[in-house]
């Protein structure tokens, strides 16, 4: 299944309160493409970047992704949002 968000977790985001507003994209991220440019050493060459299951912890992630289109306990929150 395609990706909804296509890049969207790419971005960094300031939070307020439950929210998350997305700012700038990474550096690493293409945005003719909205694929990461480094994906398979992404962690070694950009330590800002987060797992999946950091991104849900820290609530970085759209409520398009499919990786908590199902989670309640996330889609419960406010949404990420591009300013
Ligand atoms: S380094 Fe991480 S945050 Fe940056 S574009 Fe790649 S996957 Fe996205």
């Amino acid at each position: 299944m395609e990706c909804p968000v296509k890049g969207l977790c790419c971005y960094f985001s300031v939070r307020f309160g439950n929210n998350n507003i997305m700012t700038t994209p990474c550096i690493f991220l293409n945005l003719h493409t909205n694929l990461c440019s480094i994906y398979e050493d992404r962690f070694k060459i950009n330590p800002l970047c987060l797992s999946i299951e950091q991104a849900i912890e820290q609530g970085a992630l759209p409520k398009e992704c499919l990786y908590i289109i199902n989670n309640k306990k996330y889609q419960k929150r406010l949404d990420v949002k591009k300013r």
